[in-house]
């Protein structure tokens, strides 16, 4: 019985995706006529882009590869890696649901990556095997997540109801959240009462003016879905919720841009640029024509932190041709194997992609990349010397080869956004808080819309939105909430 539902609701949750989906099947498996909206034509939401990490500890997949590890360890490596900038409260409920998480999708059939567990280098490691991901991305969280929910809605109460948005919140005039106001495919627009209502509508990482007005200072080269627009987290403004930690952002290191889409960064072409993985051959110089960060640093997070300073958040791979002939390619998705580089689309980038330049000389390149000419010959000079002597201002050591040899390329790429850092205060009962810190009566939101800063501060901390966003949605449908 899949039919439309009248409400009121036991439970409205809006936005289906990573965070929504187990929300409104946990809340429909325990008897709550729940109803679920999105202003997409599909569920899914992130789940259809992101990489869909995961992190757990002391979970069956470890056991099964005799991997001893506690939540205990999880946590003290969050704290350490956000550097005391996300919220603890929240960061420990988060790792001491997240082996419930992983064992469900185990149970459910996942379909895991065989190498996982793993150490991940592409954000900060744990110091523990303790890092998941599916075949496929977050598109396999999607297909156990479109299973549940069909087996949901056989129940009959669980109404889904797709390209339907959410416009507004509403109210009983003491600060109680009583339901939502939508818009629906035809324009109209309905209220619906709701007993609690959820926002689970991701973050804002595809609205330039919004991140701008939350995330102050920083130029946007987002990967974010679309549908990222963070209306839900203004509804939640609205109705006496408090946005925080919009100034902890962090871009995630080195993505490229789609031709002809200024400001939108290519995910599943990402650059790999992760020194344990394949340790750099090239230098990266930022507008000034200067290097900013040791190639090989291994800490992915001090790599980031030097980029956010950079002008535009933007640098050139600067290699010679020697380099694009014998050094293992960057090009290509090093996390999904998907990989649209060979030889012959890296030499036609050359001729046509506007991130690509080639130079006959290192002046030629300079111009071709807006650079100052003296500043790029004297950077590279200077690398030429260290490779030589081993001796680098910038302390990196792994130097395979001079660039020296003509011609000459660049790659231009930027400081990414995979998680916009603010959100709606919540606490550890996943109740949207207001100024006075008091629960608003009947509004709940995780996800992104809490902010990917809450759990990971200032910082990437691995799996820490994805794993949250299911964990604390079995929580809430399964557990928490009351109607
Ligand atoms: C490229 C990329 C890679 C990433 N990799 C990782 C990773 O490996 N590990 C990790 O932990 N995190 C990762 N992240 C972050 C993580 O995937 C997201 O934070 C998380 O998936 C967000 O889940 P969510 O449920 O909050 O939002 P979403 O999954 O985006 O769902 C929100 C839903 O709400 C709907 N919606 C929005 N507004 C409205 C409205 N007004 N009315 C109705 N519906 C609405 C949207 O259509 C959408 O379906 C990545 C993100 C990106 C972009």
């Amino acid at each position: 019985m899949t039919g439309q539902l009248d409400g009121p609701f036991d439970v409205i949750v809006i936005g289906a995706g990573t965070a929504g989906l187990p929300t409104a099947i946990s809340a429909a498996e325990r008897g709550a006529r729940t109803l679920l909206v999105d202003k997409s034509d599909d569920i899914g939401g992130t789940l259809h882009v992101t990489a869909g990490q995961m992190s757990a500890a002391g979970t069956e997949l470890q056991r099964r590869k005799g991997i001893e590890d506690h939540p205990d360890s999880h946590f003290e490596d969050a704290i350490r890696i956000a550097k005391g900038t996300s919220d603890a409260d929240l960061v420990r409920l988060a790792v001491d649901l997240a082996p419930g998480t992983l064992d469900w999708l185990t149970g459910e059939g996942f379909e895991f990556d065989p190498v996982c567990p793993k150490i991940f280098y592409g954000h900060e490691a744990y110091s523990v095997a303790r890092t998941y991901w599916g075949v496929d991305g977050g598109r396999s969280h999607l297909k156990v997540l479109r299973r549940l929910l069909a087996r949901a809605r056989e129940t009959g109460r669980l109404d889904l109801r797709l390209e339907t948005e959410m416009t507004g919140l509403t109210g009983d005039g003491t600060g109680a959240i009583t339901g939502i106001e939508v818009r629906g495919a035809g324009g109209g627009v309905e209220r619906i009462e709701g007993k609690n209502v959820v926002l689970t509508t991701g973050g804002y990482g595809a609205d330039p003016k919004l991140f701008a007005r939350l995330t102050q200072g920083f130029p946007l080269f987002t990967c974010a879905m679309p549908t990222s627009t963070g209306e839900g987290i203004l509804c939640g403004e609205s109705a006496g919720g408090v946005i925080r930690n919009g100034e902890k952002f962090l871009p995630t290191f080195g993505g490229i841009e789609v031709a002809g889409e200024p400001g939108r960064i290519d995910f599943e072409n990402m650059p790999n640029l992760i020194p344990q993985v394949r340790p750099p051959w090239e230098i990266y110089v930022n507008l000034k024509g200067r290097r900013f960060v040791a190639e090989d640093n291994p800490s992915v997070d001090a790599r980031e932190h030097a980029l956010m300073k950079q002008p535009e958040m933007t640098f050139w791979i600067v290699f010679d041709d020697h380099i694009l002939r014998n050094a293992p390619p960057f090009l290509g998705n090093w996390l999904t194997n998907r990989n649209e580089w060979d030889a012959a689309s890296i030499e036609a980038a050359f001729d046509s992609h506007p991130s690509f330049r080639r130079g006959a000389t290192l002046a030629e390149l300079a111009g071709l990349c807006g650079l100052d000419e003296s500043a790029l010959s004297a950077t590279v000079a200077e690398y030429n010397r260290a490779a030589k002597t081993g001796n680098d201002p910038l302390g990196r050591t792994n130097f395979p080869a001079p660039i020296s040899q003509p011609p000459f390329y660049a790659v231009k790429a930027h400081g990414t956004l995979l998680k916009s850092p603010a959100g709606l205060t919540i606490n550890t009962k996943l109740q949207v808080l207001d100024k006075d810190g008091r629960p608003i009566p009947n509004l709940h939101a995780l996800g992104e819309a809490i902010g990917g800063a809450t759990l990971s501060g200032q910082s990437f901390v691995g799996g820490m939105s994805v794993t949250p966003a299911l964990g604390f949605g079995r929580l809430l449908g399964g557990k928490l909430l009351q109607w």
